[in-house]
């Protein structure tokens, strides 16, 4: 009911329905229960075994320690139980020209001098002839070029400190991980098919979902975690999607697990193919690898051939075909039902943000909780901080397509020559001026992320910042050369990824 004040009467939000078990589903339960479970407040899960879940989702980016974190999830634990490995950044091929390799890292680059940033110096450096890869100046490559890990100890001076690192995981097992939790801390599950969705003939809010059994699982707040379909966002309350596939065409993925062949690398790999890309992430136990293709240009099979020729050890299960739609729910909260997960939107995996988003929905719904009633205002609120972080991650990605010199395939050309939202054209524009990135708000990606990237694609910019010339360009080249050798050092100092996670007792 709504009163004269616009304020959406339902008396107290005391049973939260989550819809769905699969990464959004147990995230969700596993943080909704730890901290609004409170007696008065129950929190219920459905799920479908018979529907099963996307689980695909193994590489992460760093803040998904902090959700674990606020879990009190030990991260050794976490990992053994989830085969899961250390993620340092993502190793891109032929992305910006068929042969290229750059790595995104986590982390920073180099160290600024007198406030002045490193990357303008390293430009300043480079113009002048010195060295042309900021991939030199990075702790988190240098440890994953030689396939190495250490954890960072806070407030420590030495360089291992500057690692920045997520983990790759099964996220099934990650899902099984938080349901024990969740299941623990008071959340109850129920197993069944959603077959209706019963709705309040007044106000139009969701009032309870009906199990093919024909038991109604009632609700004053729901989260709608079913995954693509939408269940209740979109087949009950026809929110609409906004599709973003002129700048993303991307559309149908293949994931395939096969057998690893060596000891885990710390990173994830995304290499480039002509209509498409291929990605590589290690776990303890086997190694996922996925072709993210675009149906207009390429078809399943020839995407299938490309996968499996790409792919390093034995297959140990064939290809599964996924197909999405790049873009995001209109609203990803109405009426009552809060999307989370593919069911509010999905960015192709290229920058393994779809956990994050979801993480990212929960902190914000933790900081708009209803008490007693839904205000608009807050929802609204949900709302546009969730556009923002969608069209940020939106952006980011764009920009490996558009700052490709490839023309080798119609697919390159098309994304290379395509026109891309005013928020990136106006990113590019100014870095190619003087080399400067202007985050808005609260960005995702930090400003090394667009720096490796758009050096990594060959985007130099036409002139460094001219504050770099205030420092004498001699103790400059004297100390970047420090830098380097000390970052290499210290990467070789390391034990390999696979020695730390036994001698952490984080190994399977
Ligand atoms: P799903 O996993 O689809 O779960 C849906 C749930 O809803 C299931 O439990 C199902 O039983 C239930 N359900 C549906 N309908 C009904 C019904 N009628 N009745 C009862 N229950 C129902 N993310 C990353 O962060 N990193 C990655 O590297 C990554 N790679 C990806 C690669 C691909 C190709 C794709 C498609 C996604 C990837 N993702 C990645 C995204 C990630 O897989 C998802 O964000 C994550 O798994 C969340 O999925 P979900 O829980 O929203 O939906």
């Amino acid at each position: 009911m709504t009163n004269s004040e616009g304020i959406v009467n339902i008396n107290a939000v005391d049973r939260v329905v989550i819809v769905g078990g699969g990464t959004a589903g147990w995230m969700a339960a596993a943080a909704l229960s730890r901290y609004f479970d409170n007696g008065r407040r129950k929190i219920v899960l459905v799920e479908s075994d018979a529907i099963g879940t996307v689980g695909v989702g193994e590489a992460t980016i760093p803040p998904i320690a902090s959700f674990n974190a606020m879990l009190d999830i030990n991260e050794n634990d976490f990992l053994r139980a989830t085969r899961g490995t250390f993620k340092l950044g993502i190793e891109f091929v032929n992305w910006g020209r068929l042969g290229d390799r750059y790595f995104h890292p986590f982390g920073t680059y180099g160290q600024d001098l007198h406030g002045i940033k490193f990357h303008q110096l390293f430009l300043r450096e480079a113009a002048r002839g010195g060295p042309r890869s900021i991939a030199d100046f990075s702790m988190s490559t240098a440890a994953a070029a030689a396939g190495r890990f250490g954890r960072p100890a806070p407030g420590a001076q030495s360089l291992v400190s500057q690692i920045a690192y997520a983990f790759h995981f099964d996220a099934g097992l990650y899902a099984s991980f938080l349901r024990k939790m969740a299941e623990k801390q008071g959340t109850r599950r129920r197993e069944g098919r959603i077959v209706r969705v019963h709705r309040n003939a007044e106000n139009g809010d969701v009032t309870g979902v009906e199990l093919d059994g024909g038991e109604v699982v009632k609700g004053d707040l729901f989260l709608d975690c079913s995954g693509f379909r939408g269940l209740l966002i979109e087949e009950a309350l026809e929110t609409g999607y906004e599709e973003w596939s002129r700048w993303l065409p991307m559309d149908r993925a293949l994931a395939m697990p096969t057998a690893n062949t060596r000891s885990p690398p710390p990173f994830t790999r995304a290499t480039a193919h002509g209509a498409g890309w291929q990605w590589r992430i290690p776990l303890q136990h086997r190694t996922g690898n996925g072709h993210v293709f675009c149906s207009a240009y390429t078809n399943a099979d020839d995407a299938e051939t490309t996968l499996r020729d790409h792919a390093e050890g034995e297959p140990l299960a064939d290809p599964r075909l996924l197909r999405f739609v790049t873009g995001m729910r209109r609203k990803a909260w109405n009426h009552n039902v809060v999307s989370l997960g593919l069911s509010a939107g999905f960015i192709e995996p290229l920058e393994s943000t779809s956990i994050h988003l979801i993480q990212n929905g929960i902190a914000r719904l933790f900081a708009l909780f209803p008490e007693r009633e839904i205000s608009p205002l807050e929802r609204d609120e949900y709302n546009r901080g969730m556009r923002e972080l969608y069209e940020d991650v939106r952006d980011f990605i764009i920009l490996h397509y558009k700052a490709t010199q490839r023309n080798d395939t119609p697919f390159w050309r098309y994304v290379r020559e395509m026109d891309v939202p005013e928020s990136l054209t106006r990113k590019m524009a100014l870095w190619r001026l003087h080399g400067r990135i202007f985050r808005e708000n609260a960005e995702l990606f930090s400003e090394p992320s667009w720096i490796a990237v758009m050096l990594g694609q060959n985007v130099w910019p036409d002139r460094y910042d001219p504050i770099a010339d205030t420092l004498d360009e001699h103790r400059v080249a004297s100390a970047m050369a420090q830098m380097r050798e000390a970052y290499h050092r210290t990467a070789q100092g390391l034990p390999t990824q696979e020695e730390f996670l036994r001698q952490a007792g984080a190994w399977h």
